[in-house]
């Protein structure tokens, strides 16, 4: 068996692989896909002492990075199920058992999608997740945030301060954000808010140059030019195969305390699966080191053979 099994191959995974293997203890991931979110990022500039690099190429330098250990890498293999016995044994699709001492989950996240025409063709080219991420790319232009909960009503603010001119749109006729937040957005002067308003369309030729909506209350399909979307509806957390194994929050998140640990003894969880709040790929790796610290800690103080 493995002394730490991490389950997901994103940047809080391979940390907590290396954080783990460098105690010289056996180490293995399974990951459905390697790098995670991170493959699907254009751009990153965000990563603390890395100015500029693009997904795919830190996708690449987490898998060099993770391969300089002894680290056994079960790529493409995606988990089932999770159990109990006298070890914890991992099921994985293909009907393979791993199992291992402790185990660390690490699956991530993903943006729940609007699903409109022109989301999936403009990705990465005006169509965006993340305003931490990629708020600067529109410095000076106008933007819309589709969502008027909590993240898209914060990711309004967030943008009116660095784009020229914010649009938010709610399907619903009230924006759901908390009302401090709603009395924020009402007193900025660039920004304009859409209730009752279903996004139909997100238009362009090479990039993004506008959304179509449908006014809801007179049935008028109206349109909008823009230069980014920011869709915010949602980061629904990859964790639903493991049931009731470990405690999750309403929204699916794994709960975890300050040092990764879960409610079930020998289980850590790191990054965008768990209740962390913020999720960033920075955040997500010092958490996969925490919970990987955390898994060494509860092995060195237990007596499992
Ligand atoms: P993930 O990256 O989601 O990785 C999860 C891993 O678990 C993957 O390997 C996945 O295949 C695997 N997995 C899931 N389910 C299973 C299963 N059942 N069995 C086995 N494996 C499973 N953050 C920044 O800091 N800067 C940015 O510029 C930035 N830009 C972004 C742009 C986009 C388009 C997106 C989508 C995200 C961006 N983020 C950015 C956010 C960042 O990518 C995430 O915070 C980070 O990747 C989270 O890491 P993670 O390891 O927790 O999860």
């Amino acid at each position: 068996p493995f002394d730490v099994l991490v389950v997901g191959g994103g940047p809080a995974g391979a940390s907590a692989a290396i954080y783990a293997a460098r105690k010289g203890i056996r180490t293995g991931i399974v990951a459905e896909r390697f790098g995670g979110q991170v493959m699907d990022t254009l751009s990153i500039e965000n990563f603390v002492s890395v100015k500029h690099t693009e997904g795919p190429k830190f996708a690449a330098s987490l898998e060099e990075h993770v391969k300089e250990y002894d680290i056994e890498l079960m790529n493409l293999q995606r988990a089932k199920r999770l159990e109990k016995k006298e070890l914890f044994e991992l099921e994985l699709e293909n009907g393979a058992v791993v199992k291992g001492k402790t185990v660390i989950l690490s699956t991530g996240a993903r943006w729940r999608n609007i699903g409109v025409p022109g989301e999936e063709e403009f990705k990465n080219k005006g169509v965006a997740y993340c305003p931490h991420c990629d708020g600067p790319l529109f410095a000076g232009k106008d933007v819309a945030v589709i969502g008027g909960g909590n993240s898209g009503v914060e990711a309004a603010i967030d943008l009116a301060g660095i784009t020229n001119h914010v649009t938010v749109l709610e399907y619903n006729a009230e924006l759901k954000a908390d009302s401090v937040l709603q009395d924020r957005l009402k007193s900025l002067p660039n920004v304009t808010v859409l209730t009752n308003a279903r996004t139909q369309e997100i238009t362009g030729t090479d990039k993004v140059n506008g959304l179509s909506y449908i006014d809801l209350q007179t049935g008028e399909e109206k349109h909008v030019e823009l230069s980014g979307v920011f869709v915010q509806i949602g980061l629904v957390p990859n964790t639903d195969w493991l049931g009731d194994f470990v405690e999750r929050t309403a929204h699916g998140e794994i709960v975890i305390d300050q040092r990764g640990a879960t409610n079930m003894p020998g289980v850590f969880a790191a990054g965008d699966c768990t209740n962390i709040p913020y999720k960033q790929i920075i955040i997500s790796m010092g958490s996969g080191a925490t919970a990987s610290l955390s898994a060494f800690d509860h092995l060195i103080r237990s007596d499992i053979p």
